[in-house]
């Protein structure tokens, strides 16, 4: 519940709404209680056939000859310890008669002397009374939405925040569906959780409680007797509880993996066709849904002992106040099992009034209890949500960070380990300078680490032991922000966003003009496709992933997006692979323009390419095993010659 509580507690800064809310229920409960309190009493006068005034005056006549006949009693009682108990009984007759002789002439004054019209007042009083209730529980049902949406949307913007610090590892390692699954199933849980806390769960106990406290002025010791049995529904509910929520929470895992299922599905949906996998994709499906299935059996049977525990002890209490109460009216007794209920015995309409009470405080408790599962869920969807907000970021921003070099004059990487996973080893002792303004190309075949040693140049990872530099900082030192500002990176699968192609290409740098565009976009070779092949050139929308283009035209657009935002160091991962072989030629030319005096780190499979490059690194498992220009390389490099033997087609 902790957690549950904290989101709660993001909605507390809104002091207003929460006051209203607060000052909303407690009027709706005092509502509630006085219906119950004076209309119950108003009927029964009025069935009795009596308007108010008549009744009180005929109450104040009884009182009067009670204590007539209690004083003498008194008097005739010689035990010191029974006439102490009748004294006691005298002061609450006094009592009771002072109330009814205080009230007496202001029901004289406003109330009729009728039955009938004391009937019309009542049911006045009834509906009248009701719309004011229901007036404010309107704004009570308003203002804990307002609670309630602005607690989850601060709480879905501080984890958009965190997800968006994550470091690319712990999205793959978390998967960007699991991530959805959390944004949009479990802040949807929360919500309702939060809703229902607030609404019900502050309501209805204080309903229950204005209901309660009315009940004690009556008589607190029956009151008491009833309610032995809560705590043993306590502990049932305890149980209920806890039960209740760690099923939500495996239900809420296996939701997110249903979403990952169903959204590797549909991204992979070409590879599901054309292996006619559709049969395999059902099957894997109805296993993970069945799982759910079973997940939430589980919460229903949960859920459905949490209305009988709450039902059975709201009746249990009120059973045993009708056998105790109907005991004392019944026999005009004081006592029960030797334990002193009440002064005087009650009057058969306090005792009705008892009663009306304790089922005015069981109804709610019937409403509770329907929102129970509801918060338990919302609790286990917050420890979901609040699981990922509370991880330590994974690649910390540096306490005081070093400025960020203008010009980069050189990249370093000194002795380098880095792997994936702990008991995986992807580069192992790496070294490697990098001098600016050079164009070093990194080969080697499928899976030896090249993109992974790319990738530590913006930070996307942190070395496990050796660091690397730039002009000799350390750039865990620097600020990732600044640092990335100098890097620019086009890799195999360009990636695009479903906008039109001008946000795209302006997407590194937003404040880019249309001429600055365009410029770009003609030095990638691009401009002419987007003017005369796009329907509404720049401005086209592309779809998801850029899927309205080839991956010839998406590649130049990562091109000149590139281009655009003119970065001191560019990192190109295949980034020509999809090039079609006629515009190679071309984009050859614009990569000679572009890499020229820029630092650049190429992993590319062309041979064309590769004579752009100043340096040619040879990698093998991890490792860096030859560093030369192309003819060194030729001459010298057993691997890099059966590489560029077969055009090096089958390195990368
Ligand atoms: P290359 O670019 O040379 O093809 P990579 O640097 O992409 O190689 O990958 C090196 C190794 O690290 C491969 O064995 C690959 O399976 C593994 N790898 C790459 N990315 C991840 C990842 N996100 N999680 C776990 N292992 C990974």
């Amino acid at each position: 519940m902790r957690n549950f509580f904290r989101a709660v507690k993001i909605g507390l800064r809104y002091r207003i709404t929460c006051i209203g809310i607060v000052l909303c229920s407690l009027l709706v409960a005092l509502f509630w209680s006085a219906n119950i309190g004076t209309i119950y009493p108003l009927v029964e006068v009025v069935f009795q056939g009596k308007s108010v005034p008549q009744y009180l005056t005929e109450s104040i006549s009884e009182l009067e000859a009670e204590l007539v006949e209690k004083q003498e009693l008194l008097q005739a009682t010689p035990d010191n310890q029974s006439r102490s108990f009748i004294t006691t009984q005298i002061s609450g007759l006094q009592k009771e008669m002072g109330i009814h002789q205080r009230l007496l002439p202001y029901a004289r004054q406003y109330l009729p002397d009728n039955a009938f019209d004391t009937l019309v007042i009542v049911v006045g009083l009834m509906i009248g009374g009701t719309i004011l209730k229901d007036l404010i529980l309107m704004s009570n049902i308003i203002l804990t939405q307002r609670f309630t949406q602005l607690a989850v949307f601060n709480l879905r913007k501080d984890f958009y925040r965190r997800t968006l610090k994550m470091s690319v590892r712990s999205f793959h390692d978390d998967r960007s569906t699991e991530l959805l699954s959390r944004f949009t199933n479990d802040t949807e849980v929360v919500t309702q959780g939060i809703y229902q806390l607030l609404g019900k769960a502050v309501r209805e106990p204080l309903k229950m409680a204005t209901c309660l406290v009315a009940a004690a002025l009556i008589s607190w010791r029956l009151l008491l007797l009833c309610l032995v049995v809560t705590p043993f529904a306590a502990i049932l509910l305890g149980y209920l509880s806890k039960a209740l929520r760690r099923s939500n929470r495996k239900a809420m895992q296996e939701m997110a993996s249903m979403y990952g299922l169903i959204g590797e599905t549909f991204k992979g949906i070409v590879a599901v066709k054309a292996f006619n996998m559709e049969a395999y994709e059902r099957k894997r499906f109805h296993d993970s849904a069945k799982r759910y299935y079973l997940k939430a059996m589980d919460i229903a049977k949960y859920n459905s002992m949490t209305r009988p525990t709450t039902e059975i002890m709201g009746m249990t209490i009120v059973g045993l106040a009708i056998l105790t109460g109907g005991y004392l009216v019944l026999n005009q007794e004081t006592h029960l099992l030797g334990i002193q209920i009440c002064v005087n015995p009650m009057s058969f309409g306090d005792m009705m009034t008892f009663f009306a009470f304790l089922v005015g405080a069981s109804d709610p408790l019937r409403k509770i209890a329907d929102v129970f599962n509801v918060i338990q869920r919302g609790a286990a969807a917050a420890d979901r949500i609040y699981e990922l907000l509370d991880r330590d970021p994974d690649l910390p921003e540096a306490k005081n960070p070093a400025p960020t070099p203008e010009t980069i004059q050189k990249i370093e990487f000194k002795h380098v380990d880095f792997g994936y996973t702990s008991d995986l080893q992807t580069l192992k002792d790496v070294s490697l300078t990098i001098t600016g303004g050079q164009t070093v190309a990194l080969v080697g075949p499928n899976g030896c680490g090249k993109s992974t040693l790319a990738r530590m140049v913006p930070r996307f990872f942190d070395p496990k032991s050796g660091t690397v530099l730039i002009n000799d900082i350390d750039i865990a030192t620097l600020r990732k922000r600044e640092l990335r500002e100098k890097i620019s990176m086009v890799t195999q699968n360009a990636i695009m966003f479903d906008d039109t192609v001008l946000n795209n290409l302006k997407y590194g740098k937003r404040d880019a003009t249309m001429q600055e565009v365009e410029a770009a976009a003609q030095k990638a070779k691009a401009h002419q496709f987007i003017e005369s092949k796009l329907e509404h050139g720049y401005n086209t929308v592309i779809g998801e992933g850029g899927g309205k283009l080839s991956g010839g035209q998406r590649q130049r657009l990562a091109l000149a997006r590139a281009i655009l935002t003119d970065p001191e160091i560019i990192i190109l991962d295949e980034a020509t692979s999809q090039v079609d072989l006629e515009s190679e030629q071309v984009i050859h030319q614009v990569l000679a323009e572009f890499l020229a005096n820029r630092t650049a780190i190429m992993i590319t499979h062309r041979l064309a390419n590769l004579q752009l490059a100043d340096r040619i690194i040879v990698m093998d498992q991890g490792r860096i095993i030859d560093d030369g220009t192309h003819e060194e390389l030729m001459q010298r490099n057993r691997i890099y010659q059966r590489m560029a033997g077969s055009e090096l087609k089958d390195i990368a």
